[in-house]
Protein backbone atom coordinates (compact mmCIF):
# COMPACT_ATOMS: atom_id res chain seq x y z
CA UNK A 1 0.00 0.00 0.00
CA UNK A 2 1.06 3.67 -1.09
CA UNK A 3 0.59 6.83 -0.92
CA UNK A 4 0.45 8.02 -4.81
CA UNK A 5 -0.15 11.14 -7.05
CA UNK A 6 -1.24 10.54 -9.89
CA UNK A 7 -1.58 13.88 -12.60
CA UNK A 8 -3.71 13.62 -16.22
CA UNK A 9 -3.22 15.81 -18.53
CA UNK A 10 -5.79 17.37 -20.94
CA UNK A 11 -6.21 14.91 -23.67
CA UNK A 12 -6.75 12.27 -21.05
CA UNK A 13 -9.55 14.36 -19.34
CA UNK A 14 -11.09 15.57 -22.91
CA UNK A 15 -14.08 14.72 -22.69
CA UNK A 16 -16.76 12.65 -20.23
CA UNK A 17 -15.72 9.41 -21.71
CA UNK A 18 -12.26 9.77 -20.92
CA UNK A 19 -12.68 11.02 -17.95
CA UNK A 20 -14.87 8.45 -16.91
CA UNK A 21 -12.25 6.15 -17.63
CA UNK A 22 -9.65 8.30 -15.64
CA UNK A 23 -11.77 7.74 -12.79
CA UNK A 24 -11.92 4.00 -13.48
CA UNK A 25 -8.24 3.86 -13.31
CA UNK A 26 -7.89 5.73 -9.97
CA UNK A 27 -10.59 3.52 -8.39
CA UNK A 28 -8.76 0.71 -9.55
CA UNK A 29 -5.72 1.90 -7.20
CA UNK A 30 -7.33 2.39 -4.64
CA UNK A 31 -8.99 -1.10 -5.07
CA UNK A 32 -5.22 -2.50 -4.83
CA UNK A 33 -4.75 -0.28 -1.07
CA UNK A 34 -3.51 2.94 -2.32
CA UNK A 35 -4.33 6.33 -1.23
CA UNK A 36 -4.66 8.76 -4.02
CA UNK A 37 -4.47 12.32 -4.71
CA UNK A 38 -5.22 13.12 -8.32
CA UNK A 39 -4.43 16.08 -10.11
CA UNK A 40 -6.31 17.53 -13.27
CA UNK A 41 -5.43 19.05 -16.07
CA UNK A 42 -8.06 21.34 -17.65
CA UNK A 43 -9.99 19.74 -20.68
CA UNK A 44 -7.42 19.72 -24.00
CA UNK A 45 -8.19 23.27 -25.23
CA UNK A 46 -10.30 24.85 -22.89
CA UNK A 47 -7.51 27.06 -21.37
CA UNK A 48 -6.54 28.18 -24.96
CA UNK A 49 -10.39 29.11 -24.83
CA UNK A 50 -10.33 30.81 -21.60
CA UNK A 51 -7.33 33.05 -22.59
CA UNK A 52 -9.13 33.29 -25.85
CA UNK A 53 -12.19 34.31 -24.22
CA UNK A 54 -10.20 36.97 -22.08
CA UNK A 55 -9.15 38.51 -25.06
CA UNK A 56 -12.11 38.90 -26.58
CA UNK A 57 -13.83 41.24 -23.81
CA UNK A 58 -10.55 43.13 -23.24
CA UNK A 59 -7.16 43.58 -25.47
CA UNK A 60 -4.97 43.56 -22.59
CA UNK A 61 -7.00 41.61 -20.17
CA UNK A 62 -6.06 42.60 -16.03
CA UNK A 63 -3.83 39.66 -15.06
CA UNK A 64 -6.12 39.34 -12.18
CA UNK A 65 -9.25 38.72 -13.82
CA UNK A 66 -7.20 36.58 -16.42
CA UNK A 67 -5.87 34.21 -13.61
CA UNK A 68 -9.94 34.41 -12.44
CA UNK A 69 -10.84 32.79 -15.55
CA UNK A 70 -8.24 30.41 -16.90
CA UNK A 71 -8.45 28.51 -13.34
CA UNK A 72 -12.14 27.73 -14.14
CA UNK A 73 -10.82 25.14 -16.84
CA UNK A 74 -9.40 22.46 -14.08
CA UNK A 75 -12.31 23.18 -11.91
CA UNK A 76 -14.46 21.79 -14.54
CA UNK A 77 -12.40 18.23 -15.15
CA UNK A 78 -12.15 17.88 -10.62
CA UNK A 79 -15.86 18.18 -10.38
CA UNK A 80 -16.79 15.97 -13.25
CA UNK A 81 -14.22 13.12 -12.04
CA UNK A 82 -15.39 13.23 -8.78
CA UNK A 83 -19.66 12.83 -9.95
CA UNK A 84 -17.60 9.58 -12.09
CA UNK A 85 -16.09 8.16 -9.21
CA UNK A 86 -19.18 9.00 -6.68
CA UNK A 87 -21.57 7.27 -9.22
CA UNK A 88 -19.12 3.84 -8.88
CA UNK A 89 -19.92 3.62 -5.28
CA UNK A 90 -16.46 5.45 -4.19
CA UNK A 91 -16.06 8.28 -2.17
CA UNK A 92 -14.55 11.32 -3.86
CA UNK A 93 -14.02 15.09 -3.25
CA UNK A 94 -12.48 18.08 -5.39
CA UNK A 95 -10.64 21.06 -4.42
CA UNK A 96 -9.46 24.06 -5.73
CA UNK A 97 -5.76 25.12 -5.44
CA UNK A 98 -6.68 27.80 -2.28
CA UNK A 99 -8.79 24.56 -0.89
CA UNK A 100 -5.82 22.02 -1.44
CA UNK A 101 -3.58 24.87 0.39
CA UNK A 102 -1.50 25.77 -1.82
CA UNK A 103 -0.20 28.62 -1.97
CA UNK A 104 2.13 30.97 -4.30
CA UNK A 105 3.58 34.20 -4.73
CA UNK A 106 2.16 36.72 -6.55
CA UNK A 107 3.24 36.17 -10.48
CA UNK A 108 -0.29 36.12 -12.12
CA UNK A 109 0.11 33.85 -15.09
CA UNK A 110 3.67 32.58 -13.83
CA UNK A 111 3.42 31.82 -10.16
CA UNK A 112 5.30 29.72 -8.10
CA UNK A 113 4.43 27.70 -5.43
CA UNK A 114 5.77 28.89 -2.50
CA UNK A 115 4.26 26.46 0.19
CA UNK A 116 1.42 23.96 0.42
CA UNK A 117 -0.37 23.18 3.78
CA UNK A 118 -1.83 19.44 3.75
CA UNK A 119 -3.85 19.65 6.46
CA UNK A 120 -7.32 19.12 4.40
CA UNK A 121 -5.77 17.02 1.89
CA UNK A 122 -4.30 14.49 4.41
CA UNK A 123 -7.95 14.51 6.42
CA UNK A 124 -9.53 13.77 3.36
CA UNK A 125 -7.24 10.65 2.54
CA UNK A 126 -7.84 9.72 6.35
CA UNK A 127 -11.39 9.46 5.37
CA UNK A 128 -10.78 7.40 2.73
CA UNK A 129 -11.81 9.75 0.46
CA UNK A 130 -10.11 9.60 -3.21
CA UNK A 131 -8.85 13.74 -3.37
CA UNK A 132 -8.89 15.28 -6.58
CA UNK A 133 -7.02 18.97 -6.76
CA UNK A 134 -7.59 21.53 -9.59
CA UNK A 135 -3.84 21.50 -11.36
CA UNK A 136 -2.24 24.63 -12.27
CA UNK A 137 -3.40 27.14 -9.56
CA UNK A 138 -2.87 28.58 -6.23
CA UNK A 139 -3.61 31.86 -3.96
CA UNK A 140 -1.22 34.33 -3.34
CA UNK A 141 -0.58 35.52 0.27
CA UNK A 142 -4.10 38.27 -0.01
CA UNK A 143 -5.68 34.91 -1.35
CA UNK A 144 -6.11 35.86 -4.98
CA UNK A 145 -6.55 33.07 -7.49
CA UNK A 146 -2.69 32.55 -9.69
CA UNK A 147 -2.02 30.25 -12.25
CA UNK A 148 1.21 28.45 -12.56
CA UNK A 149 2.02 28.63 -16.40
CA UNK A 150 1.26 27.20 -18.96
CA UNK A 151 1.82 23.01 -18.39
CA UNK A 152 1.64 24.37 -14.49
CA UNK A 153 -0.55 21.08 -13.44
CA UNK A 154 2.73 19.12 -13.95
CA UNK A 155 4.04 20.75 -11.15
CA UNK A 156 0.95 20.81 -9.02
CA UNK A 157 1.32 17.24 -8.90
CA UNK A 158 4.83 16.93 -8.15
CA UNK A 159 4.80 19.81 -5.47
CA UNK A 160 1.76 17.81 -3.79
CA UNK A 161 3.22 14.80 -4.39
CA UNK A 162 6.93 16.34 -2.44
CA UNK A 163 4.49 17.74 0.07
CA UNK A 164 2.24 14.73 1.34
CA UNK A 165 5.71 12.52 1.16
CA UNK A 166 3.81 10.67 -1.36
CA UNK A 167 5.87 7.75 -2.70
CA UNK A 168 6.09 9.14 -5.83
CA UNK A 169 4.79 11.26 -8.62
CA UNK A 170 2.44 9.09 -11.87
CA UNK A 171 2.01 11.47 -14.55
CA UNK A 172 -0.44 9.52 -17.03
CA UNK A 173 -0.64 11.80 -20.52
CA UNK A 174 -0.27 11.47 -24.17
CA UNK A 175 2.65 10.34 -25.04
CA UNK A 176 3.79 7.03 -22.91
CA UNK A 177 7.29 8.21 -21.82
CA UNK A 178 10.74 9.82 -22.40
CA UNK A 179 12.57 9.38 -25.63
CA UNK A 180 15.77 9.58 -26.48
CA UNK A 181 14.68 12.19 -29.07
CA UNK A 182 11.25 13.47 -30.38
CA UNK A 183 9.75 10.71 -32.36
CA UNK A 184 7.90 12.44 -34.85
CA UNK A 185 11.22 13.70 -36.18
CA UNK A 186 12.93 10.49 -35.75
CA UNK A 187 11.53 6.89 -35.63
CA UNK A 188 14.39 5.31 -34.12
CA UNK A 189 13.76 7.19 -31.04
CA UNK A 190 13.89 4.82 -27.91
CA UNK A 191 11.51 5.19 -25.06
CA UNK A 192 14.36 5.49 -22.15
CA UNK A 193 13.10 3.22 -19.00
CA UNK A 194 14.74 5.28 -16.30
CA UNK A 195 16.59 9.38 -16.34
CA UNK A 196 18.04 11.57 -13.92
CA UNK A 197 16.58 14.68 -12.68
CA UNK A 198 19.29 16.60 -14.02
CA UNK A 199 19.09 15.47 -17.35
CA UNK A 200 15.31 15.62 -17.52
CA UNK A 201 15.48 19.29 -16.02
CA UNK A 202 18.25 19.95 -19.11
CA UNK A 203 15.85 18.14 -22.14
CA UNK A 204 12.81 20.16 -20.47
CA UNK A 205 14.50 23.29 -20.28
CA UNK A 206 15.78 22.26 -23.95
CA UNK A 207 12.02 21.85 -25.45
CA UNK A 208 11.54 18.55 -24.42
CA UNK A 209 7.80 18.90 -23.52
CA UNK A 210 7.01 15.92 -22.32
CA UNK A 211 7.18 17.74 -17.87
CA UNK A 212 6.82 21.14 -17.03
CA UNK A 213 10.15 22.33 -16.25
CA UNK A 214 9.33 23.54 -12.51
CA UNK A 215 7.99 19.94 -11.77
CA UNK A 216 11.23 18.31 -12.52
CA UNK A 217 12.83 21.30 -9.90
CA UNK A 218 10.58 20.10 -7.29
CA UNK A 219 11.05 16.48 -7.41
CA UNK A 220 14.82 16.48 -7.50
CA UNK A 221 14.61 18.93 -4.66
CA UNK A 222 12.25 16.71 -2.51
CA UNK A 223 13.77 13.45 -3.80
CA UNK A 224 10.16 12.53 -5.19
CA UNK A 225 10.49 9.71 -8.03
CA UNK A 226 8.28 10.86 -10.85
CA UNK A 227 6.40 8.08 -13.37
CA UNK A 228 5.70 9.10 -16.49
CA UNK A 229 3.42 6.95 -18.79
CA UNK A 230 0.51 6.81 -21.16
CA UNK A 231 -3.04 7.23 -19.70
CA UNK A 232 -4.47 5.58 -22.94
CA UNK A 233 -2.22 2.67 -23.01
CA UNK A 234 -0.84 0.41 -20.63
CA UNK A 235 3.04 0.27 -21.58
CA UNK A 236 5.68 1.32 -19.39
CA UNK A 237 6.55 4.63 -19.20
CA UNK A 238 9.67 6.43 -18.11
CA UNK A 239 10.90 6.62 -14.64
CA UNK A 240 11.97 10.31 -13.29
CA UNK A 241 14.64 9.38 -10.49
CA UNK A 242 18.18 9.89 -8.52
CA UNK A 243 21.01 9.25 -10.41
CA UNK A 244 22.52 5.77 -10.38
CA UNK A 245 25.71 3.65 -12.05
CA UNK A 246 23.12 2.62 -15.00
CA UNK A 247 22.56 5.98 -15.70
CA UNK A 248 26.32 7.15 -15.28
CA UNK A 249 27.28 4.31 -17.76
CA UNK A 250 25.51 6.12 -21.01
CA UNK A 251 27.27 8.65 -22.25
CA UNK A 252 24.58 10.41 -24.11
CA UNK A 253 20.82 10.08 -23.10
CA UNK A 254 18.77 12.46 -25.57
CA UNK A 255 19.00 14.83 -28.65
CA UNK A 256 17.16 17.97 -28.47
CA UNK A 257 16.17 20.45 -29.99
CA UNK A 258 14.32 23.79 -30.25
CA UNK A 259 13.80 26.34 -33.38
CA UNK A 260 12.14 29.37 -31.07
CA UNK A 261 15.99 30.77 -30.80
CA UNK A 262 17.53 33.55 -32.62
CA UNK A 263 20.85 35.40 -32.85
CA UNK A 264 21.72 38.72 -32.71
CA UNK A 265 25.25 39.55 -33.29
CA UNK A 266 26.53 43.75 -32.22
CA UNK A 267 29.76 44.40 -33.75
CA UNK A 268 32.47 46.42 -32.58
CA UNK A 269 31.73 46.99 -29.56
CA UNK A 270 34.61 48.94 -27.58
CA UNK A 271 36.56 46.69 -25.46
CA UNK A 272 36.41 47.91 -22.29
CA UNK A 273 35.29 46.86 -18.84
CA UNK A 274 31.76 47.58 -18.11
CA UNK A 275 30.63 47.12 -21.99
CA UNK A 276 28.74 43.55 -21.34
CA UNK A 277 27.00 45.16 -18.54
CA UNK A 278 25.37 48.14 -20.94
CA UNK A 279 24.22 45.55 -23.53
CA UNK A 280 22.70 43.23 -20.75
CA UNK A 281 21.09 44.91 -18.64
CA UNK A 282 18.31 46.86 -20.51
CA UNK A 283 17.51 43.23 -21.71
CA UNK A 284 17.11 41.70 -18.31
CA UNK A 285 15.44 44.90 -17.52
CA UNK A 286 12.52 43.99 -19.89
CA UNK A 287 12.61 40.51 -18.95
CA UNK A 288 14.72 39.22 -22.48
CA UNK A 289 16.00 35.88 -21.16
CA UNK A 290 19.77 35.55 -22.71
CA UNK A 291 21.46 32.09 -23.10
CA UNK A 292 24.42 31.62 -25.06
CA UNK A 293 26.80 34.65 -25.54
CA UNK A 294 29.98 34.71 -27.23
CA UNK A 295 32.46 37.70 -27.47
CA UNK A 296 34.80 37.71 -29.86
CA UNK A 297 37.80 40.04 -31.69
CA UNK A 298 35.75 41.85 -34.33
CA UNK A 299 39.15 42.53 -36.61
CA UNK A 300 39.55 46.44 -35.23
CA UNK A 301 42.06 46.70 -32.58
CA UNK A 302 40.43 47.75 -29.02
CA UNK A 303 37.27 46.35 -30.43
CA UNK A 304 35.17 43.00 -30.11
CA UNK A 305 31.92 41.57 -31.11
CA UNK A 306 29.29 39.73 -28.89
CA UNK A 307 26.73 37.49 -29.99
CA UNK A 308 23.97 35.53 -27.80
CA UNK A 309 20.89 34.29 -28.59
CA UNK A 310 17.41 35.16 -26.98
CA UNK A 311 13.83 33.58 -27.52
CA UNK A 312 12.76 34.07 -30.86
CA UNK A 313 9.36 35.42 -30.24
CA UNK A 314 11.82 38.34 -28.69
CA UNK A 315 13.52 39.08 -31.74
CA UNK A 316 12.30 42.32 -33.12
CA UNK A 317 12.39 43.73 -29.39
CA UNK A 318 15.48 42.39 -28.85
CA UNK A 319 17.28 44.13 -32.25
CA UNK A 320 15.36 47.79 -31.25
CA UNK A 321 17.12 47.74 -27.82
CA UNK A 322 20.44 46.44 -28.59
CA UNK A 323 20.19 49.14 -31.44
CA UNK A 324 19.73 51.85 -29.55
CA UNK A 325 22.53 50.54 -27.03
CA UNK A 326 24.78 50.27 -29.54
CA UNK A 327 24.29 54.41 -30.44
CA UNK A 328 24.94 55.24 -26.97
CA UNK A 329 28.05 52.90 -26.65
CA UNK A 330 29.35 53.75 -29.87
CA UNK A 331 29.57 50.05 -31.29
CA UNK A 332 28.88 48.98 -34.58
CA UNK A 333 26.54 47.21 -36.74
CA UNK A 334 23.57 45.04 -35.23
CA UNK A 335 22.22 42.30 -36.87
CA UNK A 336 21.03 38.80 -36.49
CA UNK A 337 19.18 36.30 -37.65
CA UNK A 338 16.18 34.57 -36.67
CA UNK A 339 16.32 31.43 -38.88
CA UNK A 340 18.49 29.10 -36.18
CA UNK A 341 17.73 26.26 -33.95
CA UNK A 342 19.87 25.08 -30.85
CA UNK A 343 20.13 21.23 -31.20
CA UNK A 344 21.84 19.62 -27.75
CA UNK A 345 23.00 16.31 -26.94
CA UNK A 346 22.40 15.97 -23.06
CA UNK A 347 24.14 12.85 -20.86
CA UNK A 348 25.54 12.14 -17.42
CA UNK A 349 27.86 9.86 -18.75
CA UNK A 350 29.74 13.62 -20.46
CA UNK A 351 31.19 14.54 -16.37
CA UNK A 352 33.42 11.10 -17.50
CA UNK A 353 34.21 10.49 -20.69
CA UNK A 354 36.04 12.83 -22.90
CA UNK A 355 35.65 13.40 -26.63
CA UNK A 356 32.13 13.70 -26.36
CA UNK A 357 31.99 17.33 -28.34
CA UNK A 358 34.32 16.02 -30.89
CA UNK A 359 32.22 13.42 -31.48
CA UNK A 360 29.02 15.87 -31.87
CA UNK A 361 30.99 18.49 -33.94
CA UNK A 362 32.85 15.46 -36.77
CA UNK A 363 28.82 14.01 -37.20
CA UNK A 364 27.22 17.25 -37.77
CA UNK A 365 30.53 18.52 -39.92
CA UNK A 366 29.92 15.25 -41.98
CA UNK A 367 26.66 16.57 -43.19
CA UNK A 368 28.69 19.89 -43.95
CA UNK A 369 26.35 21.71 -41.06
CA UNK A 370 27.80 24.45 -39.96
CA UNK A 371 27.91 25.39 -36.25
CA UNK A 372 27.45 28.87 -35.22
CA UNK A 373 27.22 28.75 -31.70
CA UNK A 374 28.24 26.19 -29.09
CA UNK A 375 27.61 26.36 -25.22
CA UNK A 376 27.88 23.47 -22.63
CA UNK A 377 27.30 22.44 -19.42
CA UNK A 378 28.66 19.47 -17.12
CA UNK A 379 25.94 17.07 -18.80
CA UNK A 380 24.68 19.04 -21.98
CA UNK A 381 26.47 20.61 -25.25
CA UNK A 382 24.37 22.77 -27.59
CA UNK A 383 25.06 23.69 -31.06
CA UNK A 384 23.43 26.96 -32.77
CA UNK A 385 23.13 25.66 -36.69
CA UNK A 386 20.53 27.16 -39.72
CA UNK A 387 17.23 25.59 -38.71
CA UNK A 388 16.43 24.19 -41.87
CA UNK A 389 19.32 21.83 -40.74
CA UNK A 390 17.29 20.60 -37.50
CA UNK A 391 16.16 17.29 -38.31
CA UNK A 392 18.94 16.53 -39.90
CA UNK A 393 21.23 16.99 -37.13
CA UNK A 394 18.95 15.58 -34.51
CA UNK A 395 19.18 12.12 -36.69
CA UNK A 396 22.41 12.13 -37.56
CA UNK A 397 23.51 12.95 -33.68
CA UNK A 398 21.23 10.12 -32.53
CA UNK A 399 22.62 7.59 -34.93
CA UNK A 400 26.58 8.79 -33.77
CA UNK A 401 25.82 8.29 -30.42
CA UNK A 402 23.69 4.80 -30.92
CA UNK A 403 20.63 6.09 -28.70
CA UNK A 404 18.74 3.55 -30.44
CA UNK A 405 20.83 0.74 -28.74
CA UNK A 406 20.04 0.27 -25.11
CA UNK A 407 23.57 0.75 -23.39
CA UNK A 408 22.42 -1.27 -20.45
CA UNK A 409 21.10 -4.19 -22.16
CA UNK A 410 18.02 -5.29 -20.72
CA UNK A 411 18.10 -4.04 -17.20
CA UNK A 412 15.16 -3.97 -15.13
CA UNK A 413 13.68 -0.93 -13.27
CA UNK A 414 13.11 -2.36 -9.75
CA UNK A 415 9.51 -3.30 -9.69
CA UNK A 416 8.23 -2.11 -6.09
CA UNK A 417 8.87 1.35 -7.59
CA UNK A 418 6.00 0.97 -10.47
CA UNK A 419 2.08 1.17 -10.67
CA UNK A 420 1.53 -2.80 -10.75
CA UNK A 421 -1.15 -2.07 -13.47
CA UNK A 422 2.22 -0.93 -15.38
CA UNK A 423 4.64 -3.82 -13.79
CA UNK A 424 2.39 -7.40 -15.13
N1 LIG B 1 -4.42 23.67 -18.32
C1 LIG B 1 -3.16 24.31 -18.19
C2 LIG B 1 -2.51 24.48 -19.56
O1 LIG B 1 -3.03 24.09 -20.55
C3 LIG B 1 -2.24 23.61 -17.25
C4 LIG B 1 -1.86 22.21 -17.64
O2 LIG B 1 -2.55 21.57 -18.42
O3 LIG B 1 -0.85 21.72 -17.16
O4 LIG B 1 -1.45 25.00 -19.65
MG1 LIG C 1 1.57 19.04 -20.04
Amino acid sequence: MALIVQKYGGTSVADIERIRSVAERVIRAKREGHDVVVVLSARAGDTDRLIQLGREMSPNPDPRELDMLVSTGEQITIALFCMAVKDRGYDAISMTGYQAGILTDDHYGNARISSINTEAIMNHLKRGRIVAVAGFQGVDPEGNITTLGRGGSDTTAVAIAAAIKADRCEIYTDVDGVYTTDPSIYKKARKLKKISYEEMLEMASLGAKVLHFRSVEFGMKYGVPIYVASSFKDVPGTLVTKEDEDMERVVVSGVTYTKNVARVTINDVPDVPGMAAAIFRPLADAGINVDMIIQGSSGIPGRASISFTVPEDKYNETIEIVQSISNKIGAGKVHGDNQISKVSIVGLGMRSHCGVAEKMFSALAAQNINIQMISTSEIKISCVIDSKYTELAVRVLHDAFELDKDPNGVFQVKEEILPKEVVR
